[in-house]
């Protein structure tokens, strides 16, 4: 096995032992611990703060042309060792090899677009009222950012945030996921290998609420980023605002998927299969609720069982497998509450429906229909590999069925009708909205929700806007 040595990275040094605390990283495949990870102490939060602060006075002057060179090079870097970083996200984190390694690429692209992005971080100038002046407009980097970022997708979650920080000229303090902490320490490393100024990127970890609390009330930090749960993201939104700092708040989802009866139920089931039980349906803009059309239900359902059942569940660093463990030992009881809850409500189970023998957090993948309204399924985000069919008859109904929960992230709608692939893109209330295919998450697409799920985009032009303050100098001469 071959797993980073798991450090602190601050002021452009790897940093572990010196009676740290320290907290052991599991194989979730295995319940096995497989390295162990230093807490930074009040010490080392000041100082990566102050390396932060003092980086951000050169790095803020540094030419976006050179930012964007560094960017690059860390993604050749990336690119080329993809599947020693991969292996680390599937060690502890638990996805397929491949699809980690997908996770490492795709991510890539995001450091590279944010690289040309950022030479396009233009300013304006304002016609002026009288001939003696001169009035501009000009875009300047926030400050320090404090970003923390989940386990789920541990390398590409903290890449977005690192990316749109040192593209705009911040400098950043990053508490990655202690359940994942692999592909993160594999970032520091690349961008430390990358030439990346000492104290432009710290990365420090320890109790997620006390290091929040600790860098969100310092005056250094100019700007907070999370992503993550809802009630999480509530709480340092409330805290960010209490120190009147911006905030981006990527959170949580429950996505309605609404299947409508021209659209091609085999290839639908297929897509929708695949797409749900992706990383073990540990994703945000996993689709939960599927609302399928009375007319092709039993066809639909019928079709997405069969794959959901043919999927194979095992450790992710095996050949062939398609779901791995789920991330953490958390998730398993959670899953099962979620599911039990159902059952106890007159649910029907249509696949899985329990955690599987043996070692590890495997979870069977689980579909479950005939839910009533108010059960957890249907109300609370689920994060896991679960999914709830429901029929419907009616487009206006539908669309007031997946509006009805505060979250607004993610939607899908497969169908054939410019009428309905209309009325439902213009109905839908959320972030995202995805027809026949998806495509969230792209590096020049902007990505984020409404509502309960959060504010600000990272990807699009959009993301840079979170890091940057807005100067209007008028100048009267003569
Ligand atoms: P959690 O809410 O405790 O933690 C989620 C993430 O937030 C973790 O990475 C954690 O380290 C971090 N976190 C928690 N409290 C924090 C705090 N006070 N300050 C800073 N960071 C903090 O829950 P969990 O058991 O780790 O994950 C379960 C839930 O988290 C899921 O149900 C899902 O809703 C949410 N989640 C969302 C995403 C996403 O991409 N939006 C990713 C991972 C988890």
């Amino acid at each position: 096995m071959d797993y980073e040595k798991l450090c602190l990275f601050i002021n452009g040094k790897f940093v572990s032992g010196g009676g740290r605390h320290e907290q052991p990283v599991l194989d979730p495949a295995t319940g096995e611990v497989i390295g162990m990870l230093p807490h930074a102490c009040r010490e080392d939060l000041d100082e990566a703060l102050s390396a932060a602060q003092a980086a951000f006075l050169l790095w803020s002057k540094v030419s976006p042309l050179k930012r964007s060179e560094i960017l690059r090079r860390f993604a050749e870097l990336a690119r080329a060792q993809a599947r020693r970083i991969g292996l680390q996200i599937t060690l502890d984190q638990g996805k397929p090899l491949a699809e980690a390694m997908i996770e490492v690429t795709g991510a890539s692209e995001h450091a590279e677009w944010h690289a040309e992005e950022g030479r396009r971080i233009y300013g304006r100038v304002v016609p002026a009222r009288s001939p003696e002046v001169r009035t501009f407009v000009v875009r300047e980097p926030v400050g320090v950012c404090a970003a923390f970022t989940p386990w789920n997708f541990p390398f590409s979650q903290a890449l977005r945030k690192i990316s749109a920080a040192l593209a705009s000229g911040c400098t950043l303090i990053l508490k990655g996921p202690e359940d994942a902490p692999g592909g993160v320490m594999a970032l520091a490393r690349l961008f430390n290998e990358a030439g990346l100024p000492p104290g432009c990127l710290n990365l420090v970890w320890g109790v997620p609420a006390e290091i929040s609390d600790y860098l969100i009330r310092s005056p250094i930090v100019r700007k907070v980023s999370f992503t993550g749960s809802v009630p999480v993201g509530k709480q340092l939104a409330s805290l960010s605002a209490l120190h009147m700092k911006p905030c981006t708040m990527e959170l949580g989802g429950h996505a309605p998927v609404i299947i409508f009866p021209d659209a091609d139920v085999e290839r639908t089931a297929e897509m929708l299969s695949a797409f749900k039980f992706r990383n073990a349906g540990q994703v945000c803009v996993s689709p939960t609720r599927f609302f399928v059309h009375a007319s092709i239900f039993e066809k639909f359902s019928g079709a997405f069982i069969a794959r959901t059942r043919a999927i194979k569940v095992g450790p992710g660093t095996v050949e062939g497998t398609m779901m791995g463990p789920l991330a953490n030992g958390r998730r398993p009881p959670h899953i099962a509450a979620i599911v039990d809850d159902a059952r106890e409500r007159g649910a029907t189970l249509l696949a899985g429906g329990t955690r599987l023998p043996g070692r590890g957090n495997f979870f069977a993948p689980t579909v479950l229909a005939d839910l009533p309204l108010d059960s957890r399924l249907m109300t609370e985000e689920p994060f896991g590999p679960v999914a709830a069919l429901a029929p419907f008859e009616d487009t206006d109904e539908v669309i007031a069925r997946s509006n009805a929960l505060p979250y607004g992230l993610a939607s899908y709608v497969f169908t054939n009708s410019a009428r309905d692939a209309h009325r439902t893109a213009v109905g839908l209330q959320a972030g995202m909205v995805n027809i026949n295919h998806f495509a969230m998450g792209l590096a020049e697409l902007p990505f984020g929700g409404i509502r309960d799920s959060g504010f600000g985009r990272e990807g699009g032009v959009e993301t840079f806007d979170g890091y940057l303050t807005t100067k209007m100098v008028t100048h009267r001469h003569g």
